[in-house]
């Protein structure tokens, strides 16, 4: 049966431009401050506005016990509804569309209702939508894997024999997942610039973005009890942009043997808005053929890769305008996001309410559609050309990094927001 909420012939009351990133048929979901208000609490963006569900629930909009119990929505976080299951955020998600739709009156009739539980989206003040437990951060895109292992081995040993046969990945450091607009101050550390000579402490020279998607987890497993391939959609609450900041050069020192750490660890930076699991059903396409046949634990049926569009932009402090740098798409992963949570749970490892799983650096097949400076420049050997005579291989003290992604449908389009950060200077002591 075809879910009403993504039905491209419903419209909101409300005014949605055709090209807006959140019309009625996507309703993310996220944390924020209306400015009258210093309390954090959840919302949905509906085109220019915020719905504020911890009010919708005071004026008894949600009789479900659990949310009545629990009330989710009052809450500086997004792990408490997530925690709830699948069920009711289907039911949350149905009622939420059916307030804002066109063709409904309990809302669109009632402006003093409307003054209290729409907030003007420019007015608000948008907070990290989930406190993540534990974020891991995975290596699926083969045309990224390549790239990366072309460069440091050679195109013939590019992919490491483990990389068909198990979606690669490692644990990532949640307590430094930040919020869009959060700048990022350079990383110091420890790198060996000169082979022949000793490491030495100082600012990375060689700091990178990567472009990725995450997706959040919720309910959750318990320890020792692995999901199912088949039962890993109602696991995924949704999906944010998610930009894995990397500085190569430590990370480059570093890694061998146990992989990523401090070249990764001092910032995430997410977007808002948690875009729902249903939202991108329609959404759904075939991703790459796996050759060889993954163990059957990672088989599945349907179509698991999303069609959503992808692009990074940068401006640096010499810019007037942002300028795009790559365009690449979500279904140019090998491992889908049901792969990675089945295997990320089969040695009996728990999940929990507001766990981050990430993509991997989403790199597609063509040259402008790699997504990372280490790639782009190909490592600094060719550095990509930028408005008005400068370059960049890697990226520069004031740069601006802007991530941004939409599922293009009929008429309407399923907007993730932006993710966005700007470079600031090293403090090395
Ligand atoms: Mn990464």
């Amino acid at each position: 049966m075809p879910d009403p909420t993504t039905d491209p012939s419903f419209n909101s009351f409300l005014d949605v431009a055709p090209e807006h990133p959140f019309p009625i048929q996507n309703l993310p979901y996220g944390v924020f401050t209306p400015p009258e208000d210093s309390t954090p609490r959840v919302g949905v963006a509906i085109g220019d506005h915020v719905l504020d569900l911890a009010i919708l629930t005071e004026n008894d909009f949600f009789s479900e016990p659990q949310i009545q119990q629990e009330r989710p929505f009052a809450a500086s976080s997004l792990n408490g509804f997530m925690a709830l299951g699948s069920p009711v955020w289907t039911t949350v998600r149905e009622r939420v569309h059916t307030l804002l739709r066109a063709d409904t009156a309990p809302l669109r009739d009632a402006p003093s209702l409307q003054s209290q539980v729409l907030h003007d989206r420019a007015k608000v003040t948008m907070h990290l939508p989930v406190e993540v437990g534990d974020y891991t951060d995975f290596y699926s895109s083969e045309h990224h894997a390549r790239n990366v292992g072309t460069m440091f081995r050679s195109a013939e040993n590019a992919l490491q024999p483990n990389w068909k046969h198990l979606p690669v990945g490692y644990h990532g450091r949640a307590s430094s997942i930040i919020p869009s607009g959060t700048d990022v101050r350079r990383p110091c550390g420890q790198t060996r610039p000169n082979d022949d000579e000793p490491p030495v402490y100082g600012p990375s020279q060689l700091l990178d973005f990567e472009l990725e998607m995450g997706f959040f987890t919720g309910p959750g497993n318990p320890r020792e009890t692995p999901i199912p391939i088949e039962e890993t959609p109602e696991h995924i609450f949704g999906f944010c942009l998610v930009n894995d900041w990397s500085a190569r050069d430590i990370q480059g020192w570093e890694y061998v043997p146990l992989g990523p750490f401090l070249g990764k660890s001092f910032a995430t930076t997410i977007s808002p808005w948690v875009v729902p699991m249903t939202a991108l059903q329609p959404f759904r396409v075939p991703s790459p053929k796996q050759e060889p046949a993954p163990l059957p634990y990672l088989q599945q049926e349907g179509n698991w890769a999303f069609d959503v569009d992808l692009e990074v932009d940068l401006q640096t402090e010499g810019m007037t305008a942002p300028t795009t740098i790559c365009r690449s798409n979500f279904r140019h992963m090998y491992w889908t996001v049901c792969q990675q949570l089945a295997h990320h749970t089969v040695n009996g490892c728990n999940t929990r309410p507001g766990d981050l799983l990430a993509s991997g650096t989403l790199s597609g097949p063509t040259e402008d559609s790699y997504g990372s400076m280490l790639e782009l420049s190909w490592r600094g050997q060719d550095p990509i050309d930028l408005p008005g005579d400068d370059t960049r291989s890697f990226l520069e003290n004031g740069d601006r990094v802007v991530l941004r992604g939409a599922a293009k449908g009929d008429g309407y389009r399923v907007g993730f927001g932006t993710a966005e950060g700007t470079i600031r200077p090293a403090s090395c002591a």
